[in-house]
């Protein structure tokens, strides 16, 4: 692929490293490529970061044709730029689009453009503990037409932001409040997909939980209302008894690479690991009779979240005395050491940016 590069003649200060929070800050320079129907992808360009001029009926305005992936850059002890498994972001950006009937962009290109703009801004690579350069590729419908149908011109982009942990307290017990009334996703509609329209779909819910003091939410299945799916924005596992239980990925819960890592690391540790549905009232039940050991959600932004409290219909259960679980530790630690360059990695999970 042809990549044009056009310089910045303005390089922004770099913010303190100490207090860069999650996605507050963007580098320099964003990547662009075009799409036109008959014509395919064109155009790869690395310009400055700047507003995108749009026509105000371009198709994502209105209808919400729009995709997007989440991974990280790290700097390993040797000054290498890393990547952690990007095919898989690659793929399910793949995945998402052909969903909502936007084209794909080839593996090798996805994979070749993220290295371009990485490599292009690595002096934004923060190396201070656990931060990272997050990256935010995204693709949307920019024809300008207000009918309903598939655009026949998109735009994929990709802007990085360097970040510090997702949570500043660090990796703290959250408390999550189980939603009752709306629903993310439904078999057969877009759960499965990294889509805005998800987003926009669920921020009800968390306006909801947080004036009720709670950090994020677990979403019950959109039929019944009974089985546990997943997290705002990660997936959830729960250690009850022997077993290791998460929601099985068949359509209606998004497939996070995280979530795939995990699983791993457990199978090979071990553990007893099964993507099974699990009814809300047996987990309450769990969490009542002394069973559930732990809870933790896994996502990009915050690797590993340990889950304290959760609360359903006012029933109130405490996890592990609000405490960081050894299991939930033991995982963080060796994903992040991997993720990190700090410890081997013996899936070839990482990828050297050369
Ligand atoms: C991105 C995302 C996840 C986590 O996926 P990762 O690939 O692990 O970052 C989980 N749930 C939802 C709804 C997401 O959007």
């Amino acid at each position: 692929m042809d990549i044009k590069i056009t310089r910045s003649t303005h390089l922004k200060e770099k913010p303190d490293q100490n207090h860069l929070g999650f996605g507050n800050y963007f580098t320099d320079h964003m990547l662009t490529i075009d799409y036109d129907e008959g014509q395919g992808w064109h155009d790869a360009r690395i310009t400055p970061y700047e507003p995108i001029a749009m026509d105000p009926a371009a198709m994502v305005l209105h209808y919400a044709q729009e995709t997007f992936e989440g991974l990280k850059a790290y700097r390993n002890p040797n000054g290498d730029v890393m990547l952690f498994r990007p095919e898989m972001n690659a793929r399910r950006m793949i995945n998402s689009n052909a969903r909502l009937c936007m084209p794909a962009l080839p593996e090798e290109m996805f994979i070749e453009a993220v290295e371009a703009i990485v490599k292009y801004e690595q002096d934004w690579i923060p190396t201070a503990p656990d931060t990272s350069l997050y990256i935010r590729p995204f693709m949307y419908a920019a024809q300008p037409s207000v009918g309903v149908h598939p655009a026949n011109s998109y735009k994929f982009i990709i802007i990085l932001s360097p970040v510090g942990a997702y949570y500043p307290e660090g990796v703290n017990p959250i408390k999550i409040w189980v939603e009752d009334e709306y629903v993310r996703a439904v078999k057969g509609g877009t759960g499965f997909t990294k889509c805005g329209g998800n987003y926009a779909a669920s921020v009800a819910a968390q306006v909801k939980a947080e004036q009720k003091g709670y950090t994020q939410v677990l979403w019950l299945d959109g039929v019944h209302r009974k089985y546990v799916e997943e997290v705002g924005t990660m997936n959830i596992m729960f250690y009850i008894g022997d077993e290791i239980i998460t929601a099985p990925i068949d359509g209606s819960v998004l497939p996070g690479v995280t979530r795939d890592s995990m699983l791993r690391l457990l199978k090979d540790w071990g553990y007893k690991v099964s993507e099974r549905e699990l009814s809300i009232d047996d987990l309450m039940e769990a969490g009542h009779n002394g069973t559930l050991k732990e809870v933790f959600g896994t996502g990009t932004a915050a690797v590993i979240s340990p889950v304290g409290e959760l609360n359903y219909k006012g029933d109130i259960v405490t996890i592990n005395d609000f405490k960081t679980g050894p299991l939930t530790q033991r995982l963080y630690d060796t994903l992040t050491g991997i993720q990190w360059g700090k410890i081997e990695d013996p899936y070839q999970w990482t990828r050297i940016i050369k």
